[in-house]
């Protein structure tokens, strides 16, 4: 498990401007994307403050080669050789150090495009998310929200990895299937209940073999870094089709993820311990207990969910807060989702991407989608400005934001996870 070292010290500065005391990307995050500048090659960087550093420039200056167009490299690396690139990073980012060698490869983030992080090979959603599961539950089955596997499986299902999107790619409405519950047969047309799922996810790291399972002391290991992710829905397809096999359209037609991967190494403060479960509840199986994972294993970060209406936008309001929550209120540690993926021989590769499914809090104002704000479409969420939501309308723009926050350290946070919905085409 990654170290709290000089590269975490609050006191840390560095001497590119407006970095110290930045909220998402102060020294003490350093998290890295792959980039390009009016269409040339995308290559890697790193975020400090509204700024990136191109890594691809520097790279003599670096204890690991980091190049290419992806990301997936620098996730397979071991741990402790992606921890010295780290300590490079900031012992070059930081106040006295300052060099017009370095500042010349430094661009303005919001001047840059930002592409996905990695070539994803595979893309897997859990349902750790307890407060979801019993909110989704309930609608779908009143007498019966948790299913008797919940408390022992990491939930989950496999995804769809050619769809996934960098923040700020539009979305199209999907059509598809859906059968209203007065209507004799489905009808075909665009999504009438689309959604958003605010969601963490997980950058595999290292991958293991074909039927080597990764064991729960290890998991940590595998972990390169975390994104935000939404995880869009189309309500009303997934309760025409999820019987018997799950998710499957009402899922896979985009999902949208932040391009910084915060690496685990940056979060080594915000590690806190997995909340104990409810008296009753039982064990996890000695597959997926590990003490230390149960001490640390868990993240100190706030999640938030804004809103933005195409009519809120052209009067020239700000997003609106839908609902903040912390991660803390997921069932499964991180490490747990990954020791239970390979448990079965299964393979990961560096550049996996593993979603927690949605986090909610117990309370409506930490719900982390409209289905459950909305209590299924029956209540709708009124905005400021006098509109109203229970699902999503065209030329809506739903804004994932977190910071992770620990008593004693600077904060750091992830940057936008964010997308507008387009008209059905
Ligand atoms: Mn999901």
């Amino acid at each position: 498990m990654t170290m709290i070292d000089d590269t975490h010290d609050p006191a840390l500065t560095s001497w590119v401007p407006g970095a110290d005391g930045h909220a998402d990307f102060p020294i003490q995050n350093l998290p890295y994307g792959i980039f390009s500048v009016g269409g040339d090659t995308p290559r890697p960087a790193v975020a400090i403050g509204d700024k990136l550093l191109d890594l691809s420039a520097i790279s003599g200056l670096l204890p690991v080669e980091v190049t290419g167009s992806t990301l997936n490299a620098l996730f397979a690396i071991a741990p402790e050789r992606r921890t010295a690139l780290r300590r490079k990073l900031s012992e070059l980012l930081s106040a006295g150090h300052h060099s017009a060698a370095l500042a010349a490869h430094l661009h303005d983030i919001a001047a840059v495009t930002m592409h996905l992080p990695a070539a994803i090979g595979d893309y897997t959603d859990f349902y750790v998310g307890i407060h979801h599961a019993n909110n989704i539950g309930r609608q779908f089955r009143p007498d019966n929200p948790l299913l008797p596997n919940y408390k022992y499986v990491p939930i989950g299902y496999h995804g769809r990895a050619s769809s996934i999107r960098p923040s700020g790619v539009p979305l199209i409405r999907p059509k598809g299937q859906r059968k209203p519950p007065e209507a004799d047969a489905p009808l075909f047309g665009p999504s009438a209940r689309l959604d958003y799922e605010l969601e963490l996810a997980v950058w595999i790291g290292r991958g293991n073999d074909l039927g080597e399972p990764i064991p729960i002391d290890e998991a940590a290991d595998h972990i390169a870094g975390f994104c935000l992710l939404n995880d869009w829905s189309a309500r009303d397809f997934q309760a025409w089709e999820y019987q018997p096999l799950g998710p499957f359209l009402a899922k896979n037609f985009h999902s949208t993820i932040s391009p910084w991967v915060v690496a685990a190494e940056a979060l080594a403060p915000f590690r806190t311990a997995q909340p104990p479960r409810p008296e009753g509840d039982p064990r996890p199986l000695d597959y997926l207990w590990d003490e230390a994972d149960q001490r640390g294993g868990a993240l100190a970060i706030d999640l938030e969910v804004h809103l933005l209406t195409a009519k809120m936008r052209a009067a020239g309001m700000t997003p609106h807060r839908l609902s903040q929550g912390p991660a803390a209120n997921m069932y499964w540690t991180v490490a747990q989702m990954v020791t239970h993926h390979s448990s079965n021989g299964c393979n990961l590769h560096p550049g996996d991407l593993l979603g927690t499914g949605t986090i909610s809090a117990p309370t409506e104002d930490g719900f982390g989608s409209l289905m459950e704000l909305s209590r299924g479409g029956s209540q709708p969420v009124k905005l400021p400005g006098g509109e109203e939501r229970s699902f999503l309308s065209d030329g809506d723009e739903v804004i994932l934001r977190a910071q992770a926050r620990a008593e004693g350290y600077a904060p750091i946070g992830f940057g936008d996870c964010r997308a507008v919905v387009l008209p059905a085409r």
